[in-house]
């Protein structure tokens, strides 16, 4: 498949962090996603207590879901106001601390313990700093993420992976000659390349 014009295209985090600032956020749904229920159960692999990790998690709801149901949520995202959002809209205390490893970066934790967000780029992160993961939610990640980075970006999901953990991904199907993205259009191919 083609993926066009899009191959080129860069999204900055300055740009992020303006489409947040301006409430740009066409993206981020109040209800959670559909594909999330009706795939639980793939997720999950009947397991309990999982370790899920949220990549370029905004605000997402869905957090709060699973934690709900005693998961451990790490998340990363690049604006701090997404991160101050979530845990406002939740009615949920947190705490705020520097990420020694990261210059700049913060680490803002659920007072319960059980959701921690990262904000700095997923590129300053790795298994030393959050461990690995038995789960992951790939919702407006993989499709976010500019398509010139997008083999770095699967090959740290893949060191973030424990060796029994289930991914679930999400992937937006149109013409890519027709909108500029993001969400980018990642064909099928390209996962199975990328993912193996
Ligand atoms: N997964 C969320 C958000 C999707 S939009 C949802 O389903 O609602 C993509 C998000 O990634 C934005 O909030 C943006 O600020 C963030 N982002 C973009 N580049 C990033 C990067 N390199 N590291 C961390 N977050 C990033």
């Amino acid at each position: 498949s083609d993926i066009g014009s899009q191959k080129e295209r860069v999204v900055t985090e300055e740009e992020w962090l303006q489409k947040w600032e301006m409430g740009n956020i066409g993206f981020h749904k109040e209800q959670g996603h559909p594909l999330l229920q009706k795939y639980l159960d793939v997720l999950l692999n009947g397991r309990s207590g999982l370790r899920i990790f949220f990549p370029l998690c905004g605000k997402a709801v869905e957090m709060k879901w699973l934690a709900d149901m005693g998961h451990n949520i790490v998340g990363v995202e690049v604006s701090e106001q997404a991160l101050k959002e979530f845990f406002s809209e939740h009615s949920l205390p947190y705490c705020e601390e520097p990420v020694p490893e990261i210059s700049g970066g913060k680490m803002f934790q659920s007072t319960s313990g059980n959701i921690s967000l990262y904000c700095c780029s997923i590129y300053d992160l790795s298994s030393s700093i959050i461990g690995k993961f038995d789960g992951v939610w790939d919702r407006g990640a993989l499709v976010a993420v500019n398509p010139r980075d997008r083999q770095r970006y699967a090959s740290l999901m893949i060191n973030l992976m424990e060796k029994n953990s289930s991914y679930l991904l999400v992937t937006v199907s149109y013409d890519p000659n027709k909108h500029k993205g993001p969400p980018f259009y990642v064909p099928e191919s390209e996962v199975k390349s990328l993912f193996g």
